[in-house]
């Protein structure tokens, strides 16, 4: 069979990855119709939108779909209609950690995967080139091609591709337009090489052909858990020296930048912070944990808990500075919490250091007042809810309010902790924060952002994390 050409591709899964991802291929690819299904009847008005409320924020996302939205970009509940007209299927559906049952906290659950696959091999009347963009664990395309297999009509064919997505939230439209690298992995049989390179025809649109790497299907699944383990294992090595910072007086940021000098480390990624956040960092890692249980190696997987294990211990010992600092309680102090998404230019929340900090706030009745730029507030309520399953949304009403500004938020408060690294609490004006806050007045930073000489002049007591200075 000679490599397909794509002319329609259907995107099941308009989340993160889903919408930003194929809205790009549709803005660089002016030739092929791009749909993005999913069962969320919310989340596609949202996208088809006529004042462009998309839902999910992204710097410069809301400029791609405006220039291909209704031109070669859809965006319908309709999934049967936009598989059945599609060459080309990414599944880019949530693989999230399994909450109960066997492999509870740690594998994958993959019924969303297993449930859009089934739908695939129920509707699909020709052949499809099946490409798994969500992040999965090791072999999972074999279990889609088995479902796929066992339900093909005559005269249709399935290929299988993994094809991980790496962009980082924040920074999805940038990534996507000029990536590190583009991934594809197939099996390593001529049908397998022909769907490879049909989808790499696809990007090739855009992305140099030196940066489309090939590999085989079970290398590139793990490429995804490698890739992810490996940037969280970095967050967990630099916060564990921030700990030793504090300890001794050393600085965090000096340490960072005299090791990223070496060439064989490097400068990036090497900033301490209250903890990562975010959907897939912790997900993916114990995805990684499971799998090596799962292969009876168990030294690989208490190696890489570790790295969660760190993040876990680095929130605490945040929120600990906090309560120490605080004269040893915070029982019915006011406290200002600068962020809320799990890092800046994302309305994203899952797994944010924000909800962790608040948690253990809210633990030791302390009244708490949240500023976030894009995190609406419904969700705020529903995190925190769910962080603390012995108090009702009541009982959190009467603990935390949330402010329209960080001016606002700051006011009258005893301590204010940034915890997201939104640009403007770079430029808040610190005189004024601290002229409408009770004295002594605190400020703990959990992201390097603030200039402490600088505020310790204005007359703040100051605590930034990988510090050893005194307050
Ligand atoms: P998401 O939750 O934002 O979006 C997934 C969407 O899939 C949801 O809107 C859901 O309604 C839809 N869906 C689920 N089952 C469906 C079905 N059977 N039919 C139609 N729609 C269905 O998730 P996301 O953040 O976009 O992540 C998707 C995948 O990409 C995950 O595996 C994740 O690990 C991976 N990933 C995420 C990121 C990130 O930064 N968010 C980066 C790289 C990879």
């Amino acid at each position: 069979m000679a490599p397909v050409t794509v002319k329609k591709i259907c995107c099941i899964g308009a989340g993160y990855v889903g919408g930003p991802t194929c809205a790009v291929i549709a803005l660089k690819c002016p030739h092929i119709q791009v749909t993005i299904v999913d069962l969320n009847q919310a989340r596609i008005d949202a996208w088809n939108s006529p004042d462009f409320q998309l839902p999910i924020y992204e710097p410069g996302l809301e400029d791609v779909v405006r220039a291909c939205r209704g031109r070669n970009l859809f965006f319908s509940t309709n999934v049967d209609k936009a598989i059945q007209e599609s060459e080309l299927i990414f599944v880019s559906v949530n693989t999230p950690t399994k909450k109960s049952g066997v492999g509870a906290g740690f594998g994958a659950d993959l019924h969303y995967v297993e449930s859009a696959t089934r739908r695939i091999a129920a509707v699909a009347n020709s052949s499809k080139i099946v490409v798994e963009k969500s992040t999965v664990p090791c072999r999972t395309a074999e279990s889609m091609r088995t479902i796929l297999e066992a339900n093909c009509k005559p005269g249709c064919r399935f290929d299988i591709l993994s094809n991980p997505e790496f962009l980082a939230e924040g920074t999805a439209i940038a990534d996507l337009f000029s990536p590190d690298r583009v991934l594809i992995g197939s099996l390593q049989t001529q049908e397998g090489k022909d769907a490879c390179a049909a989808l790499a025809s696809v990007y090739a649109n855009w992305v140099p052909t030196a940066r489309i790497l090939t590999v085989g299907l079970w290398s590139s699944e793990l490429s995804k858990l490698a890739a992810n383990a490996m940037l969280a294992q970095r967050i967990s090595s630099i916060n564990a020296l921030s700990a030793i910072c504090e300890a001794t007086g050393a600085n965090i940021d000096e340490v960072a930048h005299a090791v990223g000098y070496d060439s064989r480390v490097g400068p990036k990624f090497l900033r301490a912070s209250v903890g990562f956040g975010g959907s897939c960092f912790q997900k993916d890692i114990l995805n990684l944990v499971y799998l090596s249980e799962s292969l009876h190696l168990p030294e690989v997987a208490a190696y890489w808990r570790q790295v969660v294990e760190m993040n876990e211990y680095q929130k605490r010992r945040f929120s600990k500075t906090v309560v120490d600092t605080l004269f040893n309680t915070i029982t019915g102090k006011h406290i200002a919490v600068l962020g809320f998404a799990f890092k800046a230019d994302t309305g994203d929340t899952r797994e944010s250091p924000a909800i962790t900090l608040i948690r253990d706030f809210l633990a030791e009745r302390a009244y708490v007042t949240v500023y976030d730029p894009k995190v609406e507030a419904e969700q705020i309520w529903q995190d925190l809810t769910e962080a603390c399953p012995d108090l009702t949304l009541e009982q959190i009403k009467k603990q935390v309010t949330l402010a329209p500004s960080a001016l606002e938020a700051c006011k009258q408060k005893e301590a204010v902790v940034i915890a997201t690294e939104w640009k403007e609490f770079r430029e808040i004006s610190w005189q004024t924060v601290y002229n409408d806050m009770t004295k002594p007045a605190f400020v703990f930073d959990g992201r390097l952002i603030v200039d402490a000489d600088k505020l310790r002049e204005i007359g703040f007591k100051v605590k930034v994390i990988g510090r050893g200075e005194r307050i």
